[in-house]
């Protein structure tokens, strides 16, 4: 039963309601507490399947639950709306951009964002995939380049809006791939008239020498087999040197491409920075095993903004999970604590790994199981089903699934926004950036001659 406030109670302030910050919360629901948690957000984002939005899979809604919703019946929890800029250990304050809170608690969970490794001015040209604003934004672009191509008469040109590039085969990159593979392949073949959408090329680049490098070397092998066939090109160690408006660099080649996804760095929130603590090469907070931050022996820091260390000595993986069990773990320190006890090391238990590449193919290792295939692919869709935040979600999710599965449609496939920008782009220099007029793209030049032939 949630407990009502009462001033006596510690006050924990909680900022991120991600994975880790939000299950802190739930776990708390029973203590002596007072807890405020922050977001910048009014939702809890479920990130795996942020890629389903950005290929028009799925609704935004369908993968975001407003956090004041989720946490409504926990009485001792209040959801605040606000943009932490700092934190003040000593004075153990948190300053927001419009106000301050004192705690005497503190969670961290504000996870991490993406790095261009040194160009931040490449983000332009190629969106990562991090919010609902990211998956937008993708999704816009990709569908965006097949009406222009149908448009396009210069058949160089028309190549080059047809071409998608997607750098980093991680997960995230490999799910990417496979759905514009299979949306060129399998969606939109009937949909268009001057343009074969079949002829669409998807370039996966990485700058390593294999993909999915997490992996057992038998999965790496059979999901990079897998890609191939659906026509995606794989090319390993080739690394980005250049990214603008017409393409990317990489391996010394330029491809001439409008529409470049970038799945290949991440940096932690830059919040991890106030704190004063010492931080990894990516800017994870170094955390004891505990997940206390030195100096300040109640202040957590846990999920993707914390390097944690697993019994080995390895790091624990930015993942889901490990962001879920570090904030339950943290939930029963805090109640430890507030009985005078020491808080206890946190051990990540390794629930496996799946990624999925397109339909009925995905990666799984659970346990002793390294499947590759479709059981692996019942195995993601039962798991990501199954770890939805809310029941709403997963009916909408399993319907949305089912009318792709079996219609070969995808039902978000919707432009929104201006494409102004890149109607400019695809009318040429001579006017790039002088125009956003909203006007159809290629309006100004005749439309190619030959419609295709189905
Ligand atoms: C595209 C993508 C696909 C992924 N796929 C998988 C997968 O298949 N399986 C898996 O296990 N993991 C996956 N992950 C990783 C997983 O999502 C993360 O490990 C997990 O979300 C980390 O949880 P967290 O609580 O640390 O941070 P997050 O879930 O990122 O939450 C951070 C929260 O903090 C808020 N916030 C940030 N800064 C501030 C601020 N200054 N003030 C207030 N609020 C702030 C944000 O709005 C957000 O709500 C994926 C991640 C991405 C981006």
């Amino acid at each position: 039963m949630a407990m009502g406030i009462d001033s006596k109670d510690r006050r924990v302030v909680i900022v991120g309601g991600g994975f880790g910050g939000l299950n802190a919360a739930q776990a708390l629901a029973s203590a002596p507490v007072r807890i405020t948690l922050l977001d910048r957000r009014n939702h809890h984002l479920f990130q795996p399947l942020l890629y389903q939005v950005a290929t028009a899979a799925l609704n935004p809604s369908d993968i975001a639950a407003p956090i004041r919703r989720v946490l409504r019946q926990q009485a001792n929890c209040e959801v605040m709306l606000g943009e932490v800029t700092s934190i003040d250990t000593a004075a153990k304050v948190v300053h927001l951009r419009d106000g301050q809170l004192d705690y005497d608690f503190l969670i961290v969970a504000t996870g991490a964002t993406h790095s261009y490794f040194g160009h931040p001015e490449w983000a332009a040209c190629a969106p990562g995939l991090k919010t609902v604003e990211d998956a937008l934004e993708i999704r816009r672009r990709m569908l965006l380049a097949y009406e222009v191509a149908e448009r396009e008469p210069d058949p160089v040109r028309r190549v080059q809006w047809l071409t998608f590039v997607v750098v980093g085969a991680g997960p995230t990159g490999v799910e990417m791939a496979g759905a514009l593979a299979e949306i060129a392949r399998d969606v939109l073949t009937r949909d268009f008239r001057h343009i074969d959408p079949r002829s669409a090329r998807v370039l996966l680049l990485e700058a390593g020498p294999d993909l999915l490098t997490a992996y057992d070397p038998r999965l790496r092998a059979a999901a990079a087999e897998r890609l191939r066939r659906m026509g995606v090109e794989l090319r390993l160690r080739t690394a980005v040197t250049s990214v603008d408006a017409e393409g990317v660099t990489a391996g010394g080649e330029h491809i001439q491409s409008r529409c470049v996804i970038w799945a290949a760095g991440v940096a932690a929130s830059p919040l991890a920075g106030t704190l004063g603590v010492p931080l990894d090469r990516a800017g994870r907070v170094i955390v004891k095993d505990d997940l206390t931050v030195p100096g300040a022996q109640q202040v957590f820091v846990i999920g993707d903004l914390a390097a944690m260390k697993k019994k080995d000595g390895k790091p624990v993986p930015g993942v889901a999970p490990a962001a879920i069990q570090a904030g339950r773990h943290t939930a029963r320190n805090i109640e430890r604590m507030i009985r005078g006890e020491p808080p206890a090391p946190f051990r990540y238990v390794d629930k496996g790994s799946l990624a999925t590449i397109g339909r009925n193919a995905a990666v799984a290792e659970v346990g002793p199981i390294k499947t590759a295939g479709f059981i692996a692919w019942l195995i993601w869709l039962v798991v990501h089903i199954a770890t939805l935040i809310g029941f709403r979600s997963r009916v909408l999710v399993l319907a949305q699934w089912a009318w792709t599965y079996l219609r070969h449609e995808r039902g978000a496939r919707l432009i929104t926004g201006e494409i102004g920008p890149l109607v400019a782009a695809a009318r040429g220099p001579e006017t790039a950036g002088s125009d956003a007029s909203g006007e159809v793209p290629g309006a100004s030049r005749s439309l190619p001659e030959t419609p295709r032939t189905a």
